[in-house]
């Protein structure tokens, strides 16, 4: 299996091979690494929760098309 793609927020990640065949993979977004042996996969950095959200939020912002509309001013009461 290759990660080319962050899981958690779909940018490019950068791998990084080592000896003995580890490769070491990063995601400059979210800070998020891990270390691919063979095929098992192991989470080094837990990535940032509010940049993955952010993230998540403007890919599937790009999918659907949707663009942010500015919100109508309030009227203040009082
Ligand atoms: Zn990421």
């Amino acid at each position: 299996m290759t990660l080319r793609q962050c899981p958690y927020d779909g940018s490019p990640i950068i791998a990084d091979a080592y000896a003995g065949g580890f490769v070491v993979v990063h995601c400059d977004r979210c800070g998020g690494q891990w270390e691919l042996h063979n095929a098992l996969i192991r989470r080094v950095r837990t990535p940032d929760a509010e940049t993955v959200q952010r993230a998540r939020a403007e890919v599937e912002r790009r999918r659907t098309g949707i663009r942010a509309v500015p919100a109508p001013a309030e009227q203040q009461a009082g």
